[in-house]
């Protein structure tokens, strides 16, 4: 297993409902570090730009504007396959599916507002830390 890193976001639903250290005690829980951290407000195309991938999707502008509705915490994760970990403790996009003591299964409020975001693999997690943070904000 090689030690890795993510690029999380702690959605608007959650800080909303104040829950950035409920979430953080489950990643800590789970052994990932968090090595970068910051709360900030996207603006539109920011989260367009973010979400680009996903720009032929019906659900695209709703997720958009879903995401500037609040703050969010982005931040990088760090440890032994913490692309795969990170995910496994966020559960399934959908919390209808999401398995039990996951993220979304305990706090997601619906497909959409899932409370978290996770990178998918280690060439999107590169870019989406990228997208977020400088060398220089990212500890060790
Ligand atoms: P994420 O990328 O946020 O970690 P994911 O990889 O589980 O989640 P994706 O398929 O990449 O899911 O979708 C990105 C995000 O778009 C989801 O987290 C969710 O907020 C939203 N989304 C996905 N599918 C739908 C849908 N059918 N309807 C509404 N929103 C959706
Ligand atoms: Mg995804």
């Amino acid at each position: 297993m090689a030690i890795e890193r993510t690029l999380s976001i702690i959605k608007p639903d959650a800080t909303r409902r104040n829950l950035t250290g409920q979430i953080n005690a489950r990643f800590e829980d789970a052994g990932l570090r968090i090595v970068a951290q910051k709360r900030i407000q996207l603006t539109l195309e920011q989260a367009q730009g973010f979400y680009a991938v996903h720009n032929e999707r019906a659900f695209f502008y709703d997720l958009c504007n879903f995401m500037i509705s609040g703050q969010v915490v982005a931040q990088v994760l760090e440890g032994k396959d913490a692309i795969a970990k990170n995910r496994e403790v966020m559960g399934a996009t959908n919390p209808a599916n999401a398995d039990e003591g996951t993220i979304r299964k305990d706090f997601a409020e619906s497909i959409e507002a899932n409370s978290v975001h996770g990178s998918d693999a280690l060439d999107t997690a590169a870019w989406e830390i990228s997208y977020f943070f400088s060398q220089i904000e990212i500890v060790g």
